[in-house]
């Protein structure tokens, strides 16, 4: 059962509630970006870096070669398509791989190649005779660990003699019993369990304990302390390694917690711009007539892929009804759906078996679309006041520094009021969205 496997509190008011729901929400974007994503991010940004001993030299790496890493484990890398180490990995990768292990804190947005690197990194420390766990992997949630569970498999492809096993609420195992495994991958509660209650690990030999996703995990009750928990189980001299998409204060001190004498990595986000985008809008009276002149523009859209956003989750499931019965293929991408369900959806879309995904504001907020070079916006997005959401806005169809391809955003206007968004939209940004004609569609090619 893929959705019981993440402890849950049992609720005692709203706010816990709230709370439950946020910490579900984000481990679900994250997981929802990782299957949308098939490439690295692109920055242009430099990272900025922290040693715990500044008078120690900085080492950066061009090529994977330059970390004389095992040849099977090279030769998984390749496998995967990585030509050249990621901007966070040229840095991280050597800090990691130094003898002696030094720990990290490092801080990237989703997609930048923190998983790889780690991953990289533990398969590199594991002694193949050694029949015992000695890399902790800790994760928010189970499909969060069993996708890094995926990239350890890929990157050992050609290194077999390591074991992997996922310490998951669910996986039963019999008391008594020692793993021979040599990485347990898992949520902070089993594995907990495992170290402590069951002893199916001993944590006195554990050489690296990796959190991942320390954003999110610190979102759900109970995982702060259970990750200590494990943390202080580890010897001295054990790697401590901690990653993260976002900074704030809360993930800063819980990181400190978990990583002494951290060096630290910083890559600040990727500014989004409208520069490369083609901004129209579309004059319609009402939901149907938006409907209408959608399926004016359907043929012109669909040469790329396409995300269509509504404000409700009845509007998208209505539109994507009407748009189904017109004969087009679409999917539905709604908040009410569990998290596999949305999994599998967002896999179709990203192998382009459907087109043209329909989603909701709430449901699609944080997932980066980068791939997707049109989007739609039935509704505008607004706050929950009503004003323009700018951020969403420029989250959607904005594209990130000089790598950004061309992109077009068509957004739908049915009133005054939404019309009296767009405005402050095209204010707020200070660029020109045009008036889109669709009974002529020679414009937007
Ligand atoms: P993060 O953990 O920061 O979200 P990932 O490690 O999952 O990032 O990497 C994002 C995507 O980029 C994945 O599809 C991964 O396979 C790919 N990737 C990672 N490192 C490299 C690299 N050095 N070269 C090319 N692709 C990479």
């Amino acid at each position: 059962d893929f959705s019981n496997t993440a402890p849950k509190p049992a609720s005692d008011g709203e706010t816990k509630a709230a709370e439950d729901d946020d910490s579900e929400n984000k481990a679900a974007q994250s997981l929802l970006n990782k299957l949308i994503r098939n490439n690295l991010v692109n920055t242009t940004n430099q990272v900025e870096v922290l040693q715990k001993d500044p008078n120690s030299p900085l080492y950066s790496v061009k090529s994977f070669e330059e970390l004389r890493l095992k040849p099977q484990l090279l030769q998984g890398v390749y496998a995967m398509g990585f030509n050249r180490p990621s901007k966070i990995q040229e840095t991280a990768l050597p800090m990691m791989l130094a003898e002696p292990p030094q720990n990290l804190i490092a801080q990237s947005q989703s997609g930048t190649g923190k998983t790889a690197a780690f991953v990289l990194a533990m398969l590199s420390h594991v002694d193949p005779n050694n029949k015992f766990p000695q890399c902790l992997c800790v994760s928010p949630t189970y499909e969060l660990a069993l996708q890094t569970g995926k990239v350890i498999e890929q990157m050992g492809k050609y290194y077999p003699e390591v074991q992997l096993v996922y310490a998951i609420r669910g996986n039963k195992l019999q008391r008594g019993m020692k793993l021979q495994e040599q990485i347990v991958i898992g949520t902070p509660g089993t594995m907990l369990d495992w170290c402590s209650k069951f002893k199916f690990i001993d944590p006195k030999k554990i050489k690296v304990f990796v959190l991942d996703e320390a954003d999110v995990m610190i979102a759900t009750q109970g995982h702060q302390d259970q990750s200590i928990r494990i943390q202080r189980m580890l010897p001295k001299n054990c790697q401590m390694l901690l990653f993260s998409a976002t900074f704030e204060e809360s993930v800063w001190s819980f990181a400190q917690r978990i990583v002494p004498e951290p060096n630290i990595i910083k890559l600040k986000r990727e500014e989004e711009t409208l520069d490369t985008i083609k901004q129209y809008y579309v004059l319609c009276n009402s939901k149907e007539e938006k409907f209408e002149a959608l399926c004016n523009i359907y043929g012109a859209i669909t040469i790329a892929q396409a995300m269509i956003f509504c404000h409700t989750r009845k509007t998208a499931g209505w539109l994507a009804g009407e748009l189904s019965r017109e004969g087009h293929q679409v999917a539905l991408l709604s908040g009410e759906m569990q998290v596999e369900q949305r999994a599998a959806v967002i896999e179709r879309f990203r192998d382009g078996k459907e087109k043209v995904l329909v989603t909701t504001n709430v449901c699609a907020r944080g997932i980066d679309v980068e791939q997707v070079s049109v989007v739609i916006n039935f509704d505008l997005p607004v706050d929950k006041d009503g004003n323009p959401d700018n951020e969403t806005y420029l989250h959607r169809i904005g594209r990130t520094g000089r790598f950004g391809k061309r992109g077009l955003a068509i957004n739908m206007v049915d009133s005054r009021m939404s019309m009296n968004i767009l405005n402050r939209i095209q204010e707020h940004f200070n660029k020109k969205i045009e008036k889109l004609n669709t009974d002529d569609l020679d414009e937007i090619e």
